[in-house]
């Protein structure tokens, strides 16, 4: 694929290779002189010409029959030291919903060194039609260029249509990389997928603007189809008693020269509290709460809840809290099965880290607030009278049933 340029219809304006940010279309001063090298079939330049100068040259048979040559959806498997991360079961769970529209199969792709086996066995029981295991030493700890190379080997051969990475530090790493290499589009931090059953393009949902609309991209013009999802906002997969999947095993073709950074120790952060993608029940807290000082009463109610303890930006702007607490479009998307939102105005940006918790309480003075919108149920009053009676009770309960 490549782009044709109508000479005659061109007004020599530049616009196109303005916007051409792969350096595949420069200008002359005159017109624009093309680098078919470089040229990724982006499109942009076709959308930009404001002379309507640019088509892509590509036939829509021949488009057709390297898309033909593309099926199957595929997910990273990300494992850390033997542990599958709760987001590729996630994302099994909706590759497997995507797969199933495309008429095709979904394949786990799990990389690592050694112990790792008994996760391709978990991935089978939870339901994948295949996994595809890559064992090499040098994919034993995480690194770009060891991930990118074999992963990128294995889809050059293979040729998946959809390929899904979990949004994590790793997968925010390794999937622009892999996006760039394979010269294919990549849809970050996605809310919701589907597919187009018509074109079999794959739909990649995502908030836009400051979270205020949500974009539908597509990536019609590359084979994979790639996407971010951020952790949290997928249901897991359903454990299969009966799988029926398999695990193969592929050669890794890698050696030290491919790699150029060297890991020479890890460091786990060490985290106080529970954490709040894994607690069951999230104590949330806004701009309500008026002085730092008072946090001592919140973190009282989560621990008598043995819960997690989220935030707003502007709390963590204050400094009150780490950013890893944070709930929302620049924080985290969590779905605790209890969410109390104290103080909390309801803001989307912040409602989309939280919708899909299974049971919203809010708690918040303004009987006008946004969160009354969201939440399942809620109580219209001043937290700092709330709180130290859902304390006492709280209390009271643990004395009359000691829990501890
Ligand atoms: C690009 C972008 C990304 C963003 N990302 C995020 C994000 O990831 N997460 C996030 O949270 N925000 C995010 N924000 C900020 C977001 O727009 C809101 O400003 C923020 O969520 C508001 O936080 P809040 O509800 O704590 O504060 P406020 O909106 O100020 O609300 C405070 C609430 O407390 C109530 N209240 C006050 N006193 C009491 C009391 N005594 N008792 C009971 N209720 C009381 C008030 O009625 C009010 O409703 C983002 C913004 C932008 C532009």
């Amino acid at each position: 694929m490549s782009i044709k340029i109508d000479f005659d219809a061109c007004i020599g304006c530049g616009t196109c290779a303005e916007n051409c940010t792969f350096g595949a279309l420069e200008f002359d001063g005159e017109k624009p002189v093309y680098n078919v090298e470089k040229c990724t079939s982006c499109s942009l330049c076709v959308d930009n010409c404001p002379a309507k100068a640019i088509s892509v040259d590509v036939q829509q048979d021949e488009k057709e029959d390297i898309f033909r040559d593309y099926r199957g959806v595929w997910v990273f498997a990300e494992q850390r030291y033997g542990e599958l991360e709760m987001v590729s079961l996630e994302l099994l769970g909706e590759g497997l919903k995507l797969a199933h529209s495309l008429n095709t199969s979904l394949t786990m792709v799990l990389l690592g060194h050694t112990n790792i086996d008994h996760l391709a066995e978990d991935l089978i029981y939870y339901g994948a039609d295949r996994v595809l295991v890559l064992d090499h030493e040098l994919l034993d700890v995480y690194t770009t260029d060891g991930y990118t190379t074999a992963i990128y080997d294995q889809i050059m051969k293979q040729k998946p249509e959809i390929l899904l990475i979990g949004a994590t530090m790793i997968g925010r790493d390794l999937g622009p990389r892999l996006a760039a290499r394979l010269k294919t589009g990549l849809t970050a931090d996605c809310t919701h997928l589907g597919i187009d059953a018509e074109t079999r393009n794959f739909l990649q949902t995502r908030p836009a603007f400051g979270g205020n609309l949500m974009a539908t991209i597509i990536c019609p013009n590359n084979r994979p189809q790639m996407a971010t999802v951020r952790p949290g906002t997928m249901a897991k997969a359903e454990y299969q008693p009966h799988p029926t999947g398999v695990i193969e095993h592929a050669e890794v073709k890698l050696f030290p020269k491919d790699i150029r950074t060297s890991v020479e120790s890890v460091l786990n952060s060490v985290r106080e509290g529970i954490a709040i993608e894994d607690a069951k029940i999230v104590v949330a807290i806004g701009r309500g709460l008026r002085s730092s000082k008072d946090l001592v009463m919140i973190e009282k109610l989560a621990r008598l809840l043995k819960a997690g303890i989220a935030v707003t930006r502007p709390v963590v702007e204050a400094g009150w809290y780490p950013v890893s607490h944070q709930v929302g479009l620049t924080g985290k998307t969590i779905r605790p099965n209890l969410y109390i939102a104290i103080g909390i105005s309801g803001a989307s940006q912040h409602i989309v880290g939280m919708q899909d918790s299974r049971c919203i309480v809010a708690i918040n003075k303004d009987p006008e607030a946004d969160i009354f919108k969201y939440c399942h149920y809620g109580i219209v009053g001043d937290l700092y009278d709330i709180v130290p009676e859902m304390i006492r009770v709280l209390e009271k309960q643990r004395e009359l049933v000691p829990i501890d």
